[in-house]
This record gives C-alpha cells, sequence and structure tokens, in this order.
C-alpha cells in the first residue's frame, strides 16, 4: 500500500528544507525524483542515489510559469511521466499590512500558488490521459489562519487550499488524486526570522501540545502516504502535520 517502486516523483523546491525531506522520503519508499528549482540539490541528489534511485534536476525560477511544458517533456524523456507531483516550493514576506508592497504580493504569489496551479495543469494533462497520478500541495496553518504581517503568504496559502478541492473535484473521477499537506512550524529557512524573533518562538512553542516544532523528516509519512495506493480514495484533503497546533 505505501511501494512507489516504479513511480517518479517531481519535486519542486527539493534542494532544502521540507521539499528536500519530501523527496527523501518519496525515495526511500522507491519513486524516482525529478527535482525542479533554482538551486541545485546536491545533497538531495546524493541521498535519492544512496536510496538506489535515480534523480534528475531540472532548473527553473517559479517566479515564472514558462517552460511548464518542456519540465513535463524531459522529465517523460529523461526519467519517467511523473506519477506524483508535489507543488512544495514556497517563499514568503513579511510587512505590515498598511505597507504591504505590490513586489512581495507578486512575488510569493507567483511562486505559491499560480506556478502550483499552471505546473499541475501541465503534470495534469498526462495523469489526465492515463487515468492515474497523486498531486500533493504544500499548504499551511495560513490555510486556515489568518496569520500576521504575511498577507500575500496567507492569500495564497488560502488559495491552495482552495485549489485542492476545486481540483479534486474536478480530477478524482479521473483517477488523479489531488490533496495537501498543511505543515504546521518547522525548523527551515522559511521560519528563521520567526525562530530569531524571541517572543514570537516562544508563543509558538507554547502552543504546539507536541512540545517541539517539526523536523522536516517529520512531513515524510504523510508524504508517502498521499503519493501511494494506501491514498486512493482520499481526494481533496488538506492534512495538517502540525504537532496539534489546529486542535489548540
Ligand atoms: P525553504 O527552506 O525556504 O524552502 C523553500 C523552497 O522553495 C526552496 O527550495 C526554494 O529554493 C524554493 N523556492 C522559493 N522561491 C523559488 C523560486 N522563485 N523558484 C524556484 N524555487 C523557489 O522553506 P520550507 O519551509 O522548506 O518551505 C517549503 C514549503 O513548505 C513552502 O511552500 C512553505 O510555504 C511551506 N511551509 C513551510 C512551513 C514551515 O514551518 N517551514 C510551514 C507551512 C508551510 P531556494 O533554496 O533556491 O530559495
Amino acid at each position: 500500500m505505501f511501494d512507489l517502486s516504479g513511480k517518479t516523483a517531481l519535486v519542486t523546491g527539493a534542494n532544502t528544507g521540507l521539499g528536500q525531506a519530501i523527496a527523501q522520503a518519496l525515495a526511500g519508499a522507491g519513486a524516482d525524483i525529478v527535482a525542479v528549482g533554482r538551486s541545485a540539490p546536491a545533497d538531495t541528489e546524493a541521498a535519492v542515489r544512496a536510496a538506489g534511485r535515480s534523480f534528475l534536476f531540472l532548473e527553473a525560477d517559479l517566479t515564472s510559469q514558462a517552460g511548464f511544458a518542456e519540465i513535463v517533456s524531459r522529465c517523460e524523456k529523461e526519467v519517467g511521466a511523473p506519477d506524483i507531483l508535489v507543488n512544495n516550493a514556497g517563499t514568503i514576506r513579511r510587512a505590515d499590512a498598511v505597507d504591504f508592497s505590490e513586489a512581495d504580493w507578486d512575488e510569493v504569489m507567483n511562486v505559491n500558488l499560480k506556478s502550483a496551479f499552471f505546473l499541475t495543469q501541465a503534470v495534469g494533462r498526462g495523469m489526465i490521459a492515463r487515468g492515474a497520478g497523486k498531486v500533493i500541495n504544500i499548504a499551511s496553518m495560513l490555510s486556515f489562519q489568518g496569520g500576521i504581517r504575511v498577507a500575500s503568504y496567507t492569500a495564497s496559502k488560502s488559495g491552495i487550499a482552495g485549489l485542492t478541492k476545486l481540483l479534486a473535484n474536478e480530477w478524482a473521477g479521473k483517477g488523479v488524486n489531488v490533496n495537501a499537506i498543511a505543515p504546521g512550524y518547522f525548523s527551515t529557512n522559511n521560519t528563521e526570522a520567526l525562530r530569531n524573533d524571541e517572543t514570537r518562538s516562544r508563543d509558538i512553542l507554547a502552543r504546539i501540545p507536541a512540545g517541539r516544532w517539526g523536523k522536516p523528516s517529520d512531513l515524510g509519512g504523510a508524504a508517502v502516504f498521499l503519493a501511494a495506493p494506501a491514498s486512493d480514495y482520499v481526494h481533496g484533503a488538506i492534512i495538517p502535520v502540525d504537532g496539534g497546533w489546529l486542535a489548540r
């Protein structure tokens, strides 16, 4: 039920943080990995190859949606048609709403929402034609909550939750599962500013029932589940992996 042997997983932003851990977990379950992003994922490549899986890096700046058809065709030719897509790449900008700039709005919305949608469309066409596929979006606690000082991030992650449900409605009957993982607070580059702010860091920790921040490897199980036959009847779900944050 959790075997990904012979599957190809396309993972965005796999060079670091959560994307790296997800790529490693999928490779551990048997999938070959195609990493899409702007930074060379040397450590991820080494870990995937050590797990005995093949690895391909396709360079792309996901601020723009150009070249998505080429990403899919290179994946198909060089590794195999993508059976699994993980829309993980994401960015964040912090400023008070009254001062929030259009540049900070566009940058975050382009990477987190627009590119995630159009890459899913490009990959999804083949999945629909083959009658099988697994799309995993990386949502956030701010898919459910408002957050503070992160207007474009909250809009993008609320949007990704909506798109996850819309795509599930359109594609569930075509054999394609579209779901999301909503990570709580994890120690990665994305949360460095929060962790460096003593008050915010202490307040966040105090609210996490598990009593600790997440480690990227904590996401691996949910990613393998949503990529594997075990989740074949799961559609449009946004699964929190948050140490209990939302239960509070
Ligand atoms: P991270 O360490 O900052 O990783 C973000 C990834 O996205 C990196 O690979 C980064 O590449 C890539 N990326 C950003 N902008 C890009 C662009 N324009 N083109 C291509 N790639 C780009 O943060 P993370 O925490 O692992 O974040 C992964 C995902 O989890 C994001 O969607 C984030 O919103 C989400 N998330 C994180 C947390 C958390 O607590 N950490 C919580 C909820 C959701 P570079 O290394 O080249 O910048």
